[in-house]
């Protein structure tokens, strides 16, 4: 942490000698810098700060599959507990080339984050296996995915760790997780995952339900800069659940969505595109390049449109010191985890952009994810409108406890979040102590 003479800690200040600058595209040290300076305005004891740098723990797994071939191959899986303070590690799994173990750390820390933030008893936790789904059957990706659960399987539990869908897993995968770790148990265990078929214990409104809670932070946002909803421009990149469930429910609120992207590029129309026709077209397997109904954009040029509300809803990394000067929207609102980098945030901040934070912009999933958790313990299921009215009142409420710390302490919504984030772990640490 950084020390000014008086021996009182400084924000941190990012410059060429800093490694997390050559280090841009590294989503850990991106999310490290952003708690070493919240962590420093934020005063955080010495002892705290090194406790809350670390995973609790790093599983790497080997993972065996039969290929329908008949041929063995073996994939790389990982599994990484955070911080289980405040409750069991809640946080995805994903199946995807790009996962290593410096990404999951990553995002297992953003869960403890994103968790705090909106005031859920869990602690944050993450997975991945090194794979890539699209050249693999649906039988091979089962046997995959309860190998892996079975690998894993002294951490899962209801009170322990909570896996969820995330890149490129869905609810069949939590299906099979759920099942393989309740054979392994001998009964059926529903609250092992969240995410699952409401059918077998899964939630209403979960699947909708980070691309609902962006709309309800966005609506905030654009309250809190006087601009109206009504006919808001709106890019969204990704159209995966997150990015096409934001579209959707942005339009349905009278937002004008002019571009959408999948990883194949996008359509633009600065007239507003008919996002249930893009729906449509995408659910009948095609890519949105080829979307009839607008003009050609790549993700590249997608970012930098003319518009109000720009929502990253792929990958991390999107946003960059490449790019971020030429980003042309007043809010963005981060869909997906990790988009902008530590360099990038400090020039949006110059520009002015409103940047909603991950950690608070996607969090209605894992709301939902905990409102799923309560009611699979309660044995007791709640109506949608029920799950979407507590989910709007949490967001709504974060929103406005961040905005406060932001205002109060003079810092970017980002900063604002992690020190909402970091106050309420670290309270935790104190009131329990250190255990010898
Ligand atoms: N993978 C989602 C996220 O990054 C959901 C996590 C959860 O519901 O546990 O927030």
């Amino acid at each position: 942490m950084a020390k000014s003479k008086s021996g009182k800690p400084q924000p941190l200040m990012l410059d060429d000698r800093d490694h997390r600058f050559a280090a841009e595209e590294n989503p850990f040290e991106a999310m490290m810098y952003r708690f070493d300076d919240a962590a420093t305005r934020l005063n955080l004891e010495p002892g705290l700060y090194k406790v809350l740098r670390e995973p609790e723990k790093q599983i790497i797994v080997s993972v065996p599959v039969l290929r329908d071939n008949g041929e063995i191959e073996v994939y790389t899986g990982f599994r990484v507990l955070h911080n289980r303070s405040r409750g069991p590690a809640k946080g995805g799994i994903r199946f995807d080339l790009a996962v290593s173990l410096d990404e999951v750390k990553a995002l297992a820390a953003w869960m403890t984050w994103k968790c705090a933030v909106v005031n859920l008893p869990f602690g944050g936790g993450k997975g991945g296996v090194i794979c890539d789904p699209s050249s693999m059957s649906d039988r091979e990706i089962e046997r995959m995915t309860r190998r892996y659960t079975s690998a894993i399987i002294e951490t899962l539990g209801p009170e322990s760790d909570v896996p969820a869908p995330d890149v490129n897993t869905n609810e069949r995968v939590m299906a099979w997780i759920m099942d393989t770790y309740s054979m392994h148990k001998r009964h059926t265990v529903t609250g092992v995952v969240t995410g699952k078929p409401v059918a077998m214990g899964g939630s209403l409104g979960r699947k909708d339900a980070t691309g609902r809670g962006c709309l309800v932070v966005t609506l905030c946002a654009l309250a809190k800069k006087k601009m109206s909803a009504e006919g808001a421009t709106v890019a969204v990149q990704g159209f995966g659940n997150v990015g096409s469930t934001a579209a959707r429910l942005m339009a349905e609120a009278g937002m004008k969505i002019i571009a959408v992207s999948d990883k194949s590029g996008g359509a633009y129309n600065p007239k507003g595109l008919d996002v249930a026709g893009c729906l449509k077209w995408t659910g009948g397997g095609k890519l949105l390049n080829n979307y009839k109904k607008g003009e050609r954009v790549t993700n590249e040029e997608l970012l930098t449109l003319k518009c109000d509300v720009l929502v990253p809803a792929a990958l991390e990394n999107v946003i960059t010191s490449k790019n971020a000067d030429q980003i042309q929207a007043k809010i963005i609102c981060e869909g997906a985890n990790g988009p902008t980098t530590a360099r990038a945030d400090a020039i949006l901040d110059q520009k002015g952009v409103y940047v909603i934070p991950d950690i608070l912009a996607n969090a209605g999933g894992v709301t939902v994810s905990y409102f799923e958790w309560v009611q699979d313990r309660g044995g007791y299921f709640w109506d949608e409108r029920t799950v979407n009215e507590r989910l709007e009142k949490i967001m709504k409420e974060s929103f406005n406890e961040v905005a406060a710390m932001a205002g109060e302490h003079k810092v970017s919504m980002r900063i604002g979040a992690y020190m909402v984030a970091i106050s309420r772990v670290a309270a935790m640490h104190r009131m329990r102590g250190v255990y010898a």
